[in-house]
């Protein structure tokens, strides 16, 4: 098989979209599966969907269009505020976008009314992150003009922390989101179908709380994934944290020194790098490099192998295991943002790993 590849397990990853999903359940909580990482993968939509989440997620007006090819009844949400020169593309493919600017809106109205549509949103609360959101002062005076909008319904409302600012979901913020529910609806005259509380910062904040009160609703993308939750990096028990995987190959393997010979100038990203001089190691290059993914964001499947460096091209792995073979496979466990930059990268291989139950040639490994 080629490298440098994703494997992604789909049973895996219908595992943990699936228990996920019963566990909010049994909170009275629906699930979104946040696919930005997937790249629209037609797989992963219909992997998650037949895991029983209530919608797709994805913060990329291409990646809905692809989902939309592939699962034509799925609710997909679209979950960054929509461009001004998207509205078009977003009314036709998205059934709910999440929006925090009045001006966008009021152009996703006309594009909902040329189209003969209905287009739902969910307003977004800014509540201490400082990424996206209105100000909870605002809120209602924003939702009062987005209902004049013909053409657009008012489904629910949300929050995001963790993202930017590093706050974390709380009794406090979570409790101030359900206030806002209840207060809107009664100003308005509504009734608010999702009160969206956050993403995969959001579990702790589950398991801690006994009343979730007006929060109906997460959005959970890393917890899926990787398996995990994200202010500490947690594995979630019952999960896989393997569903997704990283592999490479070594190109060249040789016993060379621990540290550079030589006058110590600027690397090829402009750091001055300091080696400890241990003597003769083993050394690997694989080829894999910053190209493919962001370095950094990995780890080895294997607890004799440590990553030394890497350059736009090439990784350096020290072996304690003895020297590498050449063309011999290394899997490594991979970060979020490698994850979403090996998805990205037109040299790293796609790979889907069938479902048990499909599993036919290709799943001989
Ligand atoms: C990416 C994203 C999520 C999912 O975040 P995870 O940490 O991967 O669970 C949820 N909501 C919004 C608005 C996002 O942009």
């Amino acid at each position: 098989m080629a490298t440098p590849r994703l494997e992604i397990d789909l049973a895996k990853l219908h595992h943990n979209a699936h228990q996920l999903a019963q566990h909010l359940a049994a909170r009275g909580i629906s699930l979104t599966g946040v696919t930005k990482v997937a790249l629209g993968s037609s797989e992963v939509a219909q992997t998650l969907l037949a895991a029983g989440v209530h919608s797709l997620g994805d913060s990329r007006i291409e990646n809905i269009e692809r989902m939309r090819r592939a699962a034509k009844e799925a609710t997909l949400i679209l979950l960054r505020t929509p461009l001004m020169s998207q509205v078009e593309r977003v009314v036709a493919h998205a059934d709910i976008s999440f929006n925090s600017e009045l001006a966008v809106i009021a152009n996703l109205s006309e594009a909902a009314v040329r189209q003969d549509r209905i287009h739902r949103i969910v307003l977004m609360v800014e509540l201490g992150d400082l990424r996206e959101g209105l100000a909870p002062e605002d809120l209602t005076a924003t939702a009062q003009r987005a209902l004049e909008l013909p053409n657009i319904a008012l489904t629910g409302i949300g929050t995001n922390l963790a993202c930017f600012g590093g706050v974390k979901p709380d009794l406090q913020n979570m409790a101030l989101l359900s206030d806002l529910a209840t207060s809107l609806e009664q100003e308005l005259g509504i009734d608010l179908t999702l009160v969206s509380g956050g993403n995969s910062a959001n579990i702790d904040w589950l398991e801690g709380c006994r009343d979730t009160g007006r929060v109906n609703h997460l959005r959970l993308g890393e917890a899926i994934f990787l398996g995990r939750e994200t202010l500490r990096r947690t594995p979630i028990d019952g999960l896989f944290t393997d569903a997704v995987t990283l592999v490479a190959e070594v190109i060249e393997s040789k016993v060379k020194s621990s540290a550079p010979s030589g006058q110590i100038c600027q690397d090829a990203f402009g750091d001055t790098p300091a080696f400890a001089d241990r003597g003769l190691i083993d050394r690997a290059i694989l080829g894999l490099g910053r190209q493919d993914v962001d370095v950094s964001g990995l780890r080895p499947d294997a607890e004799d192998l440590q990553i030394l460096g890497s350059s736009s091209d090439h990784v350096i792995v020290e072996s304690s295991r003895g020297l590498l073979r050449i063309g011999e496979e290394l899997m490594f466990h991979l970060s979020y943002g490698a994850l979403l930059a090996a998805m990205t990268s037109p040299y790293v291989d796609k790979v889907f790993l069938p479902e048990q139950a499909r599993c036919g040639i290709r799943c001989q490994r």
